[in-house]
């Protein structure tokens, strides 16, 4: 059976300060602990990359971006390219966040181009895709979720090291979450979906989930089948709440 390392990744979304290294150092410390476990990431607002590259370099915290651009460089104002995430020492760069999915119209062919920039520069794009509600109450769930990893991840030959995150948009920032039953049948449908797409190199891509995991639900969501860590956002704004959701996902 392929091994795979599990990930616990925070967006920050738009929240966050210089004031936050104290967060920072405390999540560098927890994360050492758990470092033959479970890899850990933080992806802050792009004006705390230097601050946060900075406190993370050499230790077991990753830095990842929350969004980039297609291309690596040029007339794109208010925009940074994969290339500028590797050379504040990221790992990672979320890509097709349902909030920039829905608030900014971008595409699954969009979120394509992004991650094939992301894994250009040597970084690993984290996909992110969900149904909305109305999806699954309509029982679209599976064939929703599958079309937009067939659209929204590179094609094989570009394929390093992907991650894909489920993300049911309800989910998220809610207090909700879909049922264990239901997080095992999504993440079954997305195995299956990679496996197609990419053959073998499928099995070791890694499926998070997102979508209001906290630490008193963490435990459960991260034994699922098919979940291979999480993608957390308010609760990654807390050293301890982050910590405590990484070591659920070590089974500690
Ligand atoms: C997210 O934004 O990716 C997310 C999962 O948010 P939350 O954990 O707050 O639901």
């Amino acid at each position: 059976m392929t091994e795979r390392k599990k990930l616990v990744a925070g967006n920050w979304k738009m929240n966050g300060s210089r004031a936050s290294a104290d967060e920072i150092r405390a999540m560098i410390q927890g994360a050492e602990a758990l470092r033959s476990q479970v890899e850990m990431a933080i992806c802050p607002p792009a004006v705390l990359a230097g601050l946060a590259g900075d406190l993370v370099s050499g230790s077991a915290l990753g830095l990842g971006g929350q969004d980039c651009h297609a291309e690596p460089a040029g007339a794109f104002t208010g925009d940074i390219s994969a290339e500028m995430w590797a050379d504040v020492g990221a790992r990672y760069v979320l890509v097709g966040h349902s909030e920039r999915r829905t608030a900014y119209g971008e595409t699954s062919e969009t979120v394509r181009a992004k991650a094939g920039a992301v894994l250009r520069a040597g970084l690993q794009p984290i996909i992110c895709l969900g149904e909305r509600l109305s999806e699954r109450e309509a029982g679209e769930t599976l064939s929703v979720i599958a079309e937009q990893l067939e659209r929204s991840t590179p094609v094989p030959d570009e394929t390093g090291g992907i991650v894909i995150a489920y993300e049911p948009v309800w989910a998220i920032g809610t207090g909700l979450t879909p049922t264990l039953a239901q997080v095992a049948e999504a993440h079954g449908r997305l195995r299956q979906a990679l496996r197609a797409r990419l053959g073998a190199r499928g099995e070791g891509v890694r499926i998070l989930y997102g979508g209001s995991v906290k630490p008193d639900n963490a435990a459960g969501l991260m034994s699922t089948p098919d979940v291979d860590g999480a993608l957390v956002g308010g609760a990654s704004l807390k050293a301890a709440d982050f910590l405590a959701i990484a070591r659920a996902c070590a089974g500690r």
